[in-house]
């Protein structure tokens, strides 16, 4: 035993003078990388409503609601808690209406709900909701 203490002290003593390789977190929030893939951001400016992105997402986390082609009313439904940040529809939206932010990085939640986000104008959002409140598109089986 006195023999292993030997051996740990020159890696204690070292220790005590060292900079604590753990970080401040929560009191200071860690810099996420540039590149971080995390919670999903949509640009509706381009969007036509292609359906492209939930067609290729391989966890059903998103859903495309066409309100109106022409008049470009599409509301984009998007479950956080099925995401795999595989980046696959951002690949396949080929208007770039699609990007993975690194912040908020934090994307706990204590229910289910939270993690569901509807993207688009928030009239035709309540129009969707409205219509089909029980239907969802994204889910298995
Ligand atoms: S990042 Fe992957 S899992 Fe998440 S919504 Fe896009 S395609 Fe689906
Ligand atoms: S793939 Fe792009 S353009 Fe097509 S519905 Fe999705 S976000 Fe809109």
């Amino acid at each position: 035993m006195r023999k292993r203490f030997g051996t740990m002290l020159p890696d204690i003593c070292r220790s005590l003078f060292r900079r604590p390789a753990t970080g401040d977190y929560p009191f200071v929030a860690a810099v996420t990388p540039e590149r971080l893939r995390g919670r999903l951001e949509w640009d509706p400016a381009a969007c036509t409503g292609c359906g492209l992105c939930a067609m290729d997402c391989p966890a059903s986390a998103l859903a495309v609601a066409v309100l109106d082609r022409k008049a470009r009313r599409f509301v984009l439904q998007y479950h956080l808690d099925r995401c795999i940040f595989c980046g696959q529809c951002v690949v396949s939206c080929r208007q770039g209406c699609l990007r993975m932010t690194g912040t908020p990085w934090e994307l706990a939640a204590l229910t289910r709900e939270t993690f569901v986000t509807y993207f688009g104008d928030p009239t035709d959002v309540e129009q969707v909701l409205a219509v089909k409140p029980e239907e969802d598109p994204g889910t298995p089986g």
